[in-house]
């Protein structure tokens, strides 16, 4: 498969009156075209921060892209003036956020909206040409009647549908990586389950990556060929959704996995995760999750583990991987 961004080694800060915080530290991912990424992990883990520093979007300051490197379509975008990002952004990289309402200009009918990015990135696009890719896009995001509902207003839609005009403006310019931030979050279940099937409709006509961040499991389960965990600012855990889901080996992915409500085990009570996630202004020197790990060993605490292969996908960031440690576990649980 053909590989169109590798994220690698990334760190982002974020200055602040009571310290830095580390919010993103050393990233690392590969993502290729037509394929689902799910970058998963609970709030503050770093997902949002990932995501807006492949657009550019962190505000600096206070934010800053500190190492790293982001390569997309062999151009490294940490290295990129804003005018030359002005050129990648909504064009060949989309982003869909959280809330479809404050997305939207509610001043603007949707015709002017969909049409202004088009006409913005393409100068040299008739009106007449603009207005019919963007009835096509309505269509394709399943809006009917896209004529007469093209000259509505934003409060003239339903959740759902502003939802879906939010993702025909994202994909107007026929971008070749779509990152969708928490695309369902505000959206009732019946109508976040109309989104995820639109999303795999577009993927197959459209052939778009998809960045998909979320801590919904759920959401992962229906639309993900890969899940990358995060946890403490680092993806400590990859592979594909089969090996995440049935064969996951960071006690961190175990315990979110547990903590999901299951129907099949009525009048059982979930297994939270014990604890919070350590301090990103002074984050532990060895592995994020010790204080909050039933496996924890005193090496855990010392140095963060390195990164062990379990199978050409599928890695995991954990000491309980060490040779050393699956010798010696047998007989005590220091090592
Ligand atoms: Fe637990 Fe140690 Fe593995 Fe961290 S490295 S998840 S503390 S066993």
């Amino acid at each position: 498969m053909e590989k169109i961004l590798t994220v690698d080694n990334l760190h982002v800060t974020f200055k602040t009156y009571g310290g830095t915080v580390q919010a993103v530290r050393g990233v690392h991912f590969d993502l290729y075209k037509g394929e689902t990424l799910a970058i998963v992990g609970e709030s503050g883990c770093g997902k949002s921060v990932t995501s807006n520093a492949i657009m550019r979007l962190i505000p600096n300051p206070p934010g800053k892209i500190t190492q790293g490197r982001i390569i997309f379509k062999n151009k490294d975008l940490t290295r990129l003036s804003e005018k030359n990002m002005r050129k990648i952004r909504g064009v060949d990289i989309s982003m869909i956020f959280q809330d479809p309402m404050t997305a939207l200009n509610p001043t603007l009918t949707i015709e002017s909206q969909l049409i202004e990015g088009l006409r913005q990135h393409k100068k040299n696009i008739s009106h007449r040409a603009a207005r019919q890719k963007a009835l096509d896009i309505m269509k394709l995001v399943g809006i009917s009647n896209p004529e007469e509902r093209m000259k509505q207003y934003p409060h003239q839609f339903s959740g759902g549908m502003r939802q879906r005009i939010v993702i025909a403006i994202a994909l107007i310019c026929e971008p070749d990586l779509l990152i969708a931030d928490e695309p369902t979050t505000a959206l009732d279940v019946t109508i976040q389950a109309q989104i995820l099937e639109l999303f795999e409709k577009i993927q197959k006509v459209t052939g778009v990556a998809i960045i998909l961040i979320t801590h919904d499991l759920g959401v992962v389960a229906k639309i993900a060929d890969r899940i990358a965990v995060m946890y403490a600012g680092k993806i400590i855990e990859v592979g594909t959704k089969r090996e995440i889901f049935y064969h996951s080996e960071h006690p961190y992915t175990k315990g979110l996995l547990q903590s999901v409500p299951r129907l099949d085990l009525k009048g059982e009570s979930l297994t939270p995760i014990d604890g919070t996630p350590p301090d990103l202004f002074s984050p532990p020197s060895g592995c994020p999750f010790a204080a909050r790990c039933p496996y924890a060993m005193e090496v855990c605490d010392k140095a963060y583990p390195a990164q062990t292969a379990l199978t050409g996908t599928h890695q995991v960031d954990c000491w309980l991987q060490d040779e050393r440690a699956k010798k010696l576990l047998a007989h005590t649980t220091t090592i």
